[in-house]
């Protein structure tokens, strides 16, 4: 019969006919050669009844080939179930915009404002909680960590006394911070750090020729009245802040992966895993001088800050780092989930965690 009439007996368009056909699928049983009209025979009416049907369900054309071939009962069971499955996750995934559109209508539709840094502001009160553990590989801890009233550090020291050195820098950092002067005196006191290392690294002893250490603090820095918090990093620690459930990096790595990071030639996933990640470009005790990095921190009550070693963010990704600090409200509870995760993730360094939270 003619593609006509196959059409109107089976209800597929001769659109349809031709598409199938062009796909392999209810190939016409005679083309004329000289006119190249399409025939079909009375038989295939069946079939094309068949696959029209399977279309409106919503059945692949690929799939409706392979079941025409064998047309089993059973294929159509499958089918039906991974229809269910699939109306039943898109049914779940918008109960949860729904769910999430209300936990945002109850947050501030604009970003926070962050109160300004002037106008004699009183300094909130800092609390922290800190963990650090040796992990599963190293034969000893050379992370320091400090907890004072208005400073804050982590150092991860290298060399072969690298304890030595992440210690003495902590403790030059913790005797010689001003909060007076603003972040000067936080930077000062990140100079006298170095200094006190190169000293040391400079006493003769070969054992302590090669000692380094990185150093990442944070403290309340006052200029004219006016409190603030400031960070101070030398090599690859890091600073992070919590907004609202949203992690921020305060600080740039001084290490030879992020140098390849800035430069677009490798991702911060591949800089995770780089054979070279531990290559530093800056860090306290390799030269008389050192050059600091320093920001100012814009924060508002309720906010939580990080200071970490290379051990956790190199094991366990910044989602989960956030999520751990958004889920233990308890900051001794948080700072120990982020280290257990660390060595549940392999625990190849030290690690060290500061959590500082802001009232
Ligand atoms: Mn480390």
């Amino acid at each position: 019969m003619s593609i006509g009439e196959f059409s109107a007996r089976c209800g597929l368009s001769p659109k349809m006919l031709r598409t199938y056909a062009a796909d392999g699928l209810l190939t016409p049983a005679a083309v004329d050669q000289v006119s190249g009209y399409r025939y079909y025979a009375p038989g295939q009416v069946h079939d094309a009844k068949t696959i029209g049907l399977l279309r409106r369900a919503g059945v692949p054309l690929v799939h409706i080939a392979t079941f025409l071939c064998a047309p089993r009962p059973g294929r159509l069971d499958q089918w039906e179930r991974e229809l269910d499955n699939e109306t039943r996750t898109r049914l779940q995934a918008l109960a949860e915009v729904r769910e999430h559109l209300a936990l945002d209508a109850r947050a501030p539709r604009t970003p926070t404002q962050y109160a300004p840094q002037r106008g004699g502001r009183r300094m909130p009160t800092l609390t922290a909680g800190s963990a650090t553990d040796i992990g599963l590989v190293r034969a000893s801890n050379q992370d320091a960590l400090l907890i004072d009233d208005a400073l804050f550090a982590v150092a991860d020291g290298m060399g072969g006394a690298g304890e030595a050195a992440s210690t003495l820098a902590l403790n030059t950092l913790q005797a010689t911070f001003a909060r007076k002067g603003g972040p000067d005196g936080l930077l000062d006191a990140c100079r006298a750090a170095n200094s006190a290392v190169w000293h040391e690294a400079q006493s003769g002893a070969p054992d302590l020729a090669d000692m380094g250490s990185t150093i990442t603090a944070i403290g309340v820095v006052t200029r004219a009245g006016d409190e603030g918090l400031a960070a101070v990093n030398v090599g690859d620690s890091r600073a992070y802040l919590l907004h609202l459930g949203q992690l921020r990096r305060l600080t740039v790595d001084h290490s030879h992966v992020q140098d390849l990071v800035l430069a677009g030639d490798i991702t911060e996933q591949e800089a995770r895993l780089h054979p070279q990640r531990s290559l530093l470009t800056r860090a306290l005790g390799i030269g008389p001088n050192v050059l600091p990095d320093v920001v100012d921190i814009p924060y508002v009550s309720g906010d939580r800050l990080l200071l970490c070693t290379d051990g956790l963010f190199t094991e366990v990704d910044e989602h989960q780092i956030g999520a751990a600090l958004t889920s233990f409200r308890d900051r001794g509870q948080a700072a120990t989930e982020l280290v257990g995760l660390a060595t549940a993730h392999g625990g190849h360094d030290n690690v060290s965690v500061v959590i500082i939270d802001i009232n």
